[in-house]
Protein backbone atom coordinates (compact mmCIF):
# COMPACT_ATOMS: atom_id res chain seq x y z
CA UNK A 1 0.00 0.00 0.00
CA UNK A 2 1.02 3.20 -0.70
CA UNK A 3 1.75 5.71 1.95
CA UNK A 4 0.41 9.09 2.26
CA UNK A 5 3.44 10.97 1.89
CA UNK A 6 4.26 9.30 -1.27
CA UNK A 7 0.99 10.13 -2.80
CA UNK A 8 2.28 13.59 -2.04
CA UNK A 9 5.81 13.37 -3.44
CA UNK A 10 5.08 11.00 -6.61
CA UNK A 11 1.93 13.08 -7.16
CA UNK A 12 2.92 14.53 -10.67
CA UNK A 13 3.39 10.92 -11.99
CA UNK A 14 0.55 9.46 -10.08
CA UNK A 15 -1.11 12.13 -11.79
CA UNK A 16 -0.90 10.53 -15.36
CA UNK A 17 -4.16 8.39 -15.73
CA UNK A 18 -2.52 5.53 -18.04
CA UNK A 19 0.37 5.46 -14.89
CA UNK A 20 -1.75 5.74 -11.64
CA UNK A 21 -1.35 4.79 -8.13
CA UNK A 22 -0.83 1.30 -9.80
CA UNK A 23 2.21 2.54 -11.85
CA UNK A 24 3.99 4.31 -8.58
CA UNK A 25 3.45 0.83 -6.48
CA UNK A 26 5.07 -1.06 -9.44
CA UNK A 27 8.09 1.70 -9.28
CA UNK A 28 8.28 1.57 -6.00
CA UNK A 29 8.23 -2.31 -5.97
CA UNK A 30 11.16 -2.60 -8.34
CA UNK A 31 14.76 -3.05 -8.08
CA UNK A 32 16.87 -1.97 -11.05
CA UNK A 33 20.67 -2.70 -11.47
CA UNK A 34 23.03 0.02 -12.95
CA UNK A 35 26.33 -0.94 -14.05
CA UNK A 36 28.43 1.95 -14.37
CA UNK A 37 27.99 5.41 -12.46
CA UNK A 38 29.68 7.66 -15.10
CA UNK A 39 28.33 10.16 -17.75
CA UNK A 40 25.17 7.73 -18.59
CA UNK A 41 24.87 6.30 -15.09
CA UNK A 42 24.65 9.14 -13.26
CA UNK A 43 21.15 10.84 -14.83
CA UNK A 44 20.02 7.50 -15.16
CA UNK A 45 20.72 6.90 -11.23
CA UNK A 46 19.25 10.14 -9.98
CA UNK A 47 15.99 10.25 -11.83
CA UNK A 48 15.46 6.61 -10.96
CA UNK A 49 15.81 7.75 -7.34
CA UNK A 50 14.02 10.79 -8.22
CA UNK A 51 10.56 9.12 -9.49
CA UNK A 52 10.96 5.84 -6.85
CA UNK A 53 11.99 3.18 -7.87
CA UNK A 54 11.96 1.10 -4.54
CA UNK A 55 16.11 -0.17 -4.73
CA UNK A 56 18.74 0.62 -6.74
CA UNK A 57 21.76 -1.02 -6.83
CA UNK A 58 24.66 0.35 -8.56
CA UNK A 59 28.04 -1.13 -9.66
CA UNK A 60 31.25 0.86 -10.16
CA UNK A 61 34.73 -0.09 -9.70
CA UNK A 62 36.55 3.13 -10.38
CA UNK A 63 37.00 6.26 -8.87
CA UNK A 64 36.03 9.86 -9.18
CA UNK A 65 38.54 11.80 -11.17
CA UNK A 66 38.63 15.43 -11.90
CA UNK A 67 37.92 14.65 -15.74
CA UNK A 68 35.07 13.16 -14.56
CA UNK A 69 33.22 16.20 -13.45
CA UNK A 70 32.26 17.99 -17.09
CA UNK A 71 29.87 15.45 -17.41
CA UNK A 72 28.82 12.60 -14.68
CA UNK A 73 27.13 14.61 -12.88
CA UNK A 74 26.32 12.61 -10.04
CA UNK A 75 29.91 13.38 -8.42
CA UNK A 76 30.97 16.28 -6.86
CA UNK A 77 34.50 18.27 -6.59
CA UNK A 78 34.65 16.84 -2.86
CA UNK A 79 33.98 13.21 -4.25
CA UNK A 80 37.49 13.05 -6.35
CA UNK A 81 39.23 10.22 -5.43
CA UNK A 82 36.03 8.19 -4.05
CA UNK A 83 34.73 5.14 -5.63
CA UNK A 84 32.00 6.22 -8.21
CA UNK A 85 29.24 3.58 -7.00
CA UNK A 86 29.25 4.93 -3.32
CA UNK A 87 29.19 8.83 -4.38
CA UNK A 88 26.20 8.18 -6.77
CA UNK A 89 24.56 6.68 -3.96
CA UNK A 90 25.10 9.01 -1.88
CA UNK A 91 23.89 11.82 -4.36
CA UNK A 92 20.85 9.25 -5.01
CA UNK A 93 19.68 8.88 -1.08
CA UNK A 94 20.06 13.24 -0.89
CA UNK A 95 17.20 13.45 -3.29
CA UNK A 96 15.34 10.17 -2.43
CA UNK A 97 15.97 8.95 1.49
CA UNK A 98 13.06 6.88 1.19
CA UNK A 99 14.85 4.76 -1.99
CA UNK A 100 17.24 1.87 -0.80
CA UNK A 101 20.26 2.33 -2.66
CA UNK A 102 23.32 -0.16 -2.51
CA UNK A 103 26.54 0.59 -3.83
CA UNK A 104 28.57 -2.17 -5.13
CA UNK A 105 32.05 -0.60 -4.84
CA UNK A 106 33.73 -3.13 -7.29
CA UNK A 107 33.64 -4.27 -10.52
CA UNK A 108 30.98 -6.22 -11.29
CA UNK A 109 31.54 -9.60 -13.03
CA UNK A 110 31.51 -13.14 -13.17
CA UNK A 111 29.32 -14.95 -9.97
CA UNK A 112 28.11 -11.62 -8.37
CA UNK A 113 27.18 -10.30 -11.68
CA UNK A 114 24.95 -13.33 -12.74
CA UNK A 115 23.89 -12.84 -8.52
CA UNK A 116 22.58 -9.08 -9.11
CA UNK A 117 21.30 -9.36 -12.80
CA UNK A 118 18.89 -12.15 -11.34
CA UNK A 119 17.80 -10.81 -8.10
CA UNK A 120 17.16 -6.86 -10.49
CA UNK A 121 14.01 -6.25 -12.52
CA UNK A 122 15.72 -4.94 -14.90
CA UNK A 123 19.30 -4.51 -15.90
CA UNK A 124 21.02 -0.53 -17.20
CA UNK A 125 23.74 -1.08 -19.46
CA UNK A 126 26.15 2.75 -18.77
CA UNK A 127 29.17 0.92 -19.00
CA UNK A 128 31.86 2.07 -21.37
CA UNK A 129 33.45 -0.99 -22.40
CA UNK A 130 32.40 -2.82 -24.94
CA UNK A 131 33.90 -6.30 -23.38
CA UNK A 132 31.64 -4.98 -20.10
CA UNK A 133 28.46 -5.06 -22.26
CA UNK A 134 29.37 -8.48 -23.51
CA UNK A 135 29.40 -10.07 -19.99
CA UNK A 136 26.27 -7.64 -19.06
CA UNK A 137 24.84 -9.02 -22.12
CA UNK A 138 25.13 -12.95 -21.52
CA UNK A 139 24.33 -12.21 -18.24
CA UNK A 140 20.97 -10.79 -18.84
CA UNK A 141 20.11 -13.51 -21.69
CA UNK A 142 21.07 -15.91 -18.86
CA UNK A 143 18.96 -15.15 -16.60
CA UNK A 144 16.05 -14.18 -18.60
CA UNK A 145 16.03 -10.18 -17.58
CA UNK A 146 15.72 -7.12 -20.00
CA UNK A 147 18.96 -5.12 -20.89
CA UNK A 148 18.77 -1.52 -20.99
CA UNK A 149 21.25 -0.48 -23.26
CA UNK A 150 23.02 3.40 -24.00
CA UNK A 151 26.13 4.25 -25.41
CA UNK A 152 27.40 7.69 -26.51
CA UNK A 153 30.70 9.07 -28.06
CA UNK A 154 31.63 12.49 -29.59
CA UNK A 155 27.98 14.17 -30.34
CA UNK A 156 26.26 11.30 -30.97
CA UNK A 157 24.25 8.68 -29.05
CA UNK A 158 22.18 5.55 -28.75
CA UNK A 159 19.43 3.53 -26.98
CA UNK A 160 17.59 0.61 -26.94
CA UNK A 161 15.35 -2.36 -25.09
CA UNK A 162 16.88 -5.57 -25.64
CA UNK A 163 14.56 -8.38 -24.31
CA UNK A 164 15.67 -11.71 -25.22
CA UNK A 165 12.77 -13.46 -23.86
CA UNK A 166 10.14 -11.79 -25.67
CA UNK A 167 11.92 -12.27 -29.11
CA UNK A 168 13.84 -9.22 -29.39
CA UNK A 169 17.77 -9.65 -30.38
CA UNK A 170 20.79 -8.79 -28.27
CA UNK A 171 23.80 -6.46 -27.70
CA UNK A 172 25.92 -9.41 -29.80
CA UNK A 173 22.96 -9.48 -32.54
CA UNK A 174 23.89 -5.37 -33.25
CA UNK A 175 27.67 -6.10 -33.30
CA UNK A 176 28.44 -9.35 -34.60
CA UNK A 177 31.88 -8.46 -35.85
CA UNK A 178 32.44 -5.96 -32.35
CA UNK A 179 36.75 -5.71 -32.73
CA UNK A 180 36.08 -2.25 -34.51
CA UNK A 181 34.36 -1.48 -31.13
CA UNK A 182 36.48 -2.19 -28.10
CA UNK A 183 38.22 1.01 -28.26
CA UNK A 184 35.93 3.31 -28.18
CA UNK A 185 35.45 4.99 -25.63
CA UNK A 186 34.79 8.50 -23.87
CA UNK A 187 38.09 8.72 -22.33
CA UNK A 188 40.26 8.16 -25.61
CA UNK A 189 37.89 9.87 -28.24
CA UNK A 190 36.11 12.95 -26.12
CA UNK A 191 32.10 13.27 -25.67
CA UNK A 192 29.93 16.61 -25.13
CA UNK A 193 28.97 16.50 -21.85
CA UNK A 194 24.89 17.05 -22.46
CA UNK A 195 25.15 14.08 -24.86
CA UNK A 196 25.27 11.40 -22.09
CA UNK A 197 22.66 13.99 -20.09
CA UNK A 198 20.08 13.18 -23.30
CA UNK A 199 20.98 9.41 -23.51
CA UNK A 200 21.29 8.67 -20.02
CA UNK A 201 17.90 10.58 -19.26
CA UNK A 202 16.02 9.00 -21.92
CA UNK A 203 17.54 5.52 -20.70
CA UNK A 204 15.64 5.99 -17.38
CA UNK A 205 12.73 7.30 -19.22
CA UNK A 206 12.30 3.84 -20.71
CA UNK A 207 13.62 2.02 -17.09
CA UNK A 208 10.84 3.97 -15.48
CA UNK A 209 8.25 2.77 -18.48
CA UNK A 210 9.30 -0.53 -18.75
CA UNK A 211 9.01 -1.07 -14.62
CA UNK A 212 5.25 0.70 -14.80
CA UNK A 213 4.19 -0.95 -17.42
CA UNK A 214 3.51 2.39 -19.01
CA UNK A 215 3.61 3.64 -22.64
CA UNK A 216 5.16 1.67 -25.78
CA UNK A 217 8.48 0.57 -24.49
CA UNK A 218 11.52 0.78 -27.19
CA UNK A 219 11.96 -2.45 -27.32
CA UNK A 220 13.65 -3.94 -30.46
CA UNK A 221 13.94 -0.86 -31.57
CA UNK A 222 17.59 1.32 -31.62
CA UNK A 223 17.04 4.99 -31.05
CA UNK A 224 20.19 7.18 -32.74
CA UNK A 225 20.58 10.53 -31.61
CA UNK A 226 23.23 12.89 -34.24
CA UNK A 227 23.63 15.66 -31.70
CA UNK A 228 25.76 17.72 -34.33
CA UNK A 229 22.83 18.21 -37.17
CA UNK A 230 20.37 17.99 -34.20
CA UNK A 231 18.42 14.69 -35.72
CA UNK A 232 17.04 11.35 -34.38
CA UNK A 233 16.89 8.12 -36.47
CA UNK A 234 14.91 4.89 -35.43
CA UNK A 235 15.85 1.67 -36.80
CA UNK A 236 14.53 -2.16 -35.99
CA UNK A 237 16.93 -4.72 -34.50
CA UNK A 238 16.67 -7.84 -36.20
CA UNK A 239 17.90 -10.63 -34.06
CA UNK A 240 21.00 -12.50 -35.77
CA UNK A 241 19.06 -16.13 -36.49
CA UNK A 242 22.56 -17.59 -35.14
CA UNK A 243 23.81 -15.23 -32.99
CA UNK A 244 26.30 -17.10 -30.41
CA UNK A 245 24.94 -15.65 -27.33
CA UNK A 246 21.05 -15.31 -27.92
CA UNK A 247 19.87 -17.53 -30.48
CA UNK A 248 19.11 -20.27 -27.78
CA UNK A 249 17.23 -18.29 -25.72
CA UNK A 250 15.09 -16.42 -28.10
CA UNK A 251 11.35 -17.47 -28.40
CA UNK A 252 10.98 -17.90 -32.43
CA UNK A 253 7.93 -16.66 -33.94
CA UNK A 254 7.52 -20.39 -34.65
CA UNK A 255 7.13 -21.06 -30.58
ZN1 LIG B 1 22.07 -11.98 -30.15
Amino acid sequence: MIKDLELLRYSRQIMLPEFDVAGQERLLASRVLVVGLGGLGSPIALYLAAAGVGMLVLADGDQVDESNLQRQVAHSEEDIGRNKAESAAAACTAINGGATVVPLAYHLSGERMAGQVAAADLVVDATDSFLARLELNQACIAAGKPLLSGAAIGSEGQLTLFDVAAGTGCYRCLYPDGADEQNLSCSENGVLAPVVGVIGSLQALEAVKYLANYGEPLRGRLLLLDGWSMQWREVRLTAVPDCPHCSAGRVSADD
